[in-house]
């Protein structure tokens, strides 16, 4: 068979622990085999962004916004444990914290629905996409502890010269702790944009939420400029069939719980970190929910939602055979890919990856899983495959489906 041709190369940011090894598993045994496909390859290993100061992260970045697609293995974030495994010179920060930074993107956070793997949540028959905000809030926050009594005061001081803005915070009898947190109109913006954008495109209601009842400046700010970039993009909207729906966020969780499904849920950066997690679990598995990071100019980064799989690692060191649903490392790549096909008008990529996927899915729903999906299937399995055997059931399954139909560019 001739291999497809992937004619811009992807970023490959390879990663660690158990989805290191998926990754490589899934080039070895999906991809290599069927692609001519060229990767700029970035090593984000633990080991190797501590080689390196962490620059290795840095230029990924600037190489996912130089091609416009990347793929990304999970990665671990450095606590105080693995500095001590790794001997790091430091606690090195988050690589998708950096990543969001640079890229001031959207995440959006998709399940994988299968017919066998009932979600927990009766109602939900469509998927639930989150899109977080990826920048600020409590996650670029000053915080300290205050030891003693005194006053906390709010200063701003404008770069024009005329007078600071002070408000006082809280007047402290006793030691307590103070939070400082921002964000800029224009992050907001993109953010809204980019929920926008995703709605049109895959003509779902978008759903916005927060606490503009508590916090009348800082939430209302955000509530206001959603509204604002919903007004410019009425007639697109209209056009889509997409309807906007404003509502605060807990009245939101109430009613995601008993929807059906089928919108998108725009986030802030907190809720988004915490729904998406709720969603994961709701909806079976953390191991079926795909991740992408969006930025303003349509740059995007792929990869699984879920973290590295360290217990199924050392396990993996102790020579055990391991279960490890590699589905969302697979979708990570079959998501770059599609894009890529897209924007190099490439179609034979595009049908690969949507082939690859449509593979993914038929082998679970014929009852091949890994053991995290054996206890949800409904019917129930009576056996599970390890971490490999389940990329071979794959495998077969998309050699079933091969040669794909030559398509038309
Ligand atoms: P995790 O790797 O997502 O794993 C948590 C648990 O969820 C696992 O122990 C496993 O449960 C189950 N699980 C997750 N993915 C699975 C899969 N593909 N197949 C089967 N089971 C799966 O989260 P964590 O253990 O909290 O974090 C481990 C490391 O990942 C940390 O160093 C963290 O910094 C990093 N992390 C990275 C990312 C990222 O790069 N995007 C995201 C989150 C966390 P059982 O053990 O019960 O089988
Ligand atoms: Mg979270």
């Amino acid at each position: 068979m001739t291999k497809i041709k992937v004619q811009t190369p992807l970023v490959e940011m390879d990663g660690d622990e158990m989805t290191r090894i998926i990754w490589q598993m899934i080039k070895d045994e999906l991809l290599t085999p069927y692609l001519d496909m060229q990767t700029i390859y970035f090593d984000l290993g633990l080991k190797h962004r501590d080689d390196t100061d962490d620059q290795v992260t840095f230029d990924a970045a600037k190489a996912a916004a130089e091609y416009g697609v990347a793929v990304k293995c999970a990665t671990i974030t450095p606590n105080q444990d693995r500095v001590v495994e790794y001997s790091l010179k430091k606690a090195w920060p988050s690589p998708n914290g950096t990543l969001r930074g640079i890229l001031d993107g959207t995440v959006f956070r998709a399940p994988i629905l299968l017919k066998n793997i009932k979600p927990m949540i009766r109602t939900w028959k469509k998927p639930i996409i989150i899109g977080r905000h990826a920048y600020g809030d409590v996650y670029k926050n000053q915080e300290f502890r205050v030891p003693v009594a005194g006053k906390a005061e709010l200063v701003f001081t404008p770069a024009d010269g005329s007078a600071p803005h002070r408000l006082l915070i809280h007047d402290f009898k006793g030691p307590g702790v103070i939070q400082g947190i921002h964000n800029t109109e224009k992050s907001i913006r993109s953010f809204a944009r980019a929920c926008i954008q995703y709605a049109i495109n895959r003509k779902m209601p978008l759903w916005f939420a927060a606490k503009d009842t508590i916090s009348k400046t800082y939430h209302a700010y955000f509530r206001d400029i959603y509204q604002e970039e919903i007004d410019a993009h009425r007639a697109e909207l209209d056009a889509a069939g997409v309807e906007y729906f404003y509502t605060l966020i807990d009245d939101a969780v109430a009613r995601v719980v008993r929807h059906e499904g089928g919108f998108l849920w725009a986030c802030m950066n907190y809720d988004g970190d915490v729904m998406s997690d709720m969603l994961a679990t709701g909806f079976g598995s953390l191991a079926l929910m795909t991740s992408v990071l969006v930025n303003p100019d349509g740059i995007m980064e792929f990869e699984a939602a879920h973290g590295t799989v360290q217990r199924h690692y050392y396990a993996h060191l102790r020579g055990e055979e391991t279960s490890t649903n590699s589905t969302a490392s697979i979708f990570a790549w079959t998501g770059g890919l599609a894009r890529r096909g897209e924007l190099d008008g490439t179609p034979d990529v595009v049908a690969f990856a949507r082939a690859l996927e449509t593979a993914v899915i038929e082998t679970i729903e014929g009852g091949q899983m890994t053991k995290d999906l054996t206890r949800l299937c409904d019917p129930p399995v009576e056996r599970y495959l390890t971490t490999h055997e389940f990329i071979m059931a794959v495998r077969q399954q998309l050699e079933s489906k091969l040669p794909l139909p030559k398509m038309e560019a």
